[in-house]
């Protein structure tokens, strides 16, 4: 998959899920701008795509601002001049019991998860519109948005909205050639999951039919298939990635 010289937006790549999808457009010639809330992390992926040669630059935001965004898109028109690809990865999951979950928790987690997607594409749905060379938008959503998880409440809701607003926007922006598609990681590998407990882990592995946790790379190669040309007939799609974990019962 040849992305040399698209720019490619990619939020949350200060580490994770995000970081990988980053490094793996950089490495297809992609321009990549790395959006993550904190300005260390995004330095440091930058400096990992440097060291391989790639091209990216840091942009610290918190994506579910709408000033922050904003100024996202304008950095990237004046360093890169234009957008082709956006990947809407940033995302929290933290656990509250519901009894326990008070508004500010809920309105966090739908903020960061659900209104980003909706400020971060409606920029860059501007953009590619005004381009007239159409674009790609893949949102990271979850199987979290298709079985419930106890404790999850605000994600799941989060993550059921992303699967909803993939499918209209795809319909009202496929007159302009601008495909709009959802990744459903299952359980993966990365720094916000290696924070919950050894037993939770265990847990996620043996329920998984191929027998173990997603990787980052697992989900970056469904979210470069899904920017690429080798899917130009696919939009509105929400497409899993879970070792076949929902495939069960
Ligand atoms: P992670 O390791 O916790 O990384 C999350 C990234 O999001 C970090 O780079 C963080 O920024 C960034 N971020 C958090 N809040 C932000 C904000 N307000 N503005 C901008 N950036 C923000 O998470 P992950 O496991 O890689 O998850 C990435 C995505 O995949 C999320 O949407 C998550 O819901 C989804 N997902 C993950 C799994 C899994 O098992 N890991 C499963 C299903 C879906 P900093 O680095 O700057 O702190």
């Amino acid at each position: 998959m040849d992305f040399k010289d698209q720019v490619v937006i990619v939020t949350g790549a200060g580490r994770g899920i995000g970081e990988e999808i980053a490094v793996q457009f950089a490495k297809e010639g992609a321009k990549v701008v790395v959006a993550s809330l904190h300005g260390q992390e995004c330095d440091s992926t930058v400096k990992k795509i440097a060291s391989a040669k790639g091209k990216a630059i840091a942009v610290p935001c918190d994506v579910s601002s709408a000033r922050d965004v904003k100024s996202l898109f304008e950095k990237t028109l004046r360093e890169f001049g234009r957008v082709d690809v956006l990947v809407n990865n940033a995302g929290i999951f933290p656990f509250v019991p519901f009894k326990d979950m008070v508004e500010e928790q809920w309105d966090r987690v739908i903020g960061v998860n659900l209104k980003s997607v909706f400020l971060c594409s409606k920029e860059a749905a501007s953009v590619m519109v005004k381009q007239g060379r159409g674009g790609k938008i893949v949102n990271i959503s979850s199987i979290a948005s298709i079985v419930g998880y106890p404790m999850l409440t605000h994600y799941c809701a989060s993550k059921g909205g992303i699967n909803g607003f993939t499918r209209a926007l795809a319909l009202e922006l496929a007159p302009s050639k601008i495909r709009v598609n959802a990744v459903l990681p299952g359980g993966v590998k990365t720094p916000g999951v290696g924070e919950l407990d050894e037993k939770t882990l265990k847990g996620i592995e043996s329920s998984v039919p191929l027998a173990r946790m997603g990787e980052p790379i697992d989900i970056a190669n469904a979210v470069l298939f899904l920017a690429s040309d080798k899917s130009d007939y696919i939009t509105g799609q929400t497409l899993v990635v879970d070792g076949g974990s929902t495939a069960k019962d």
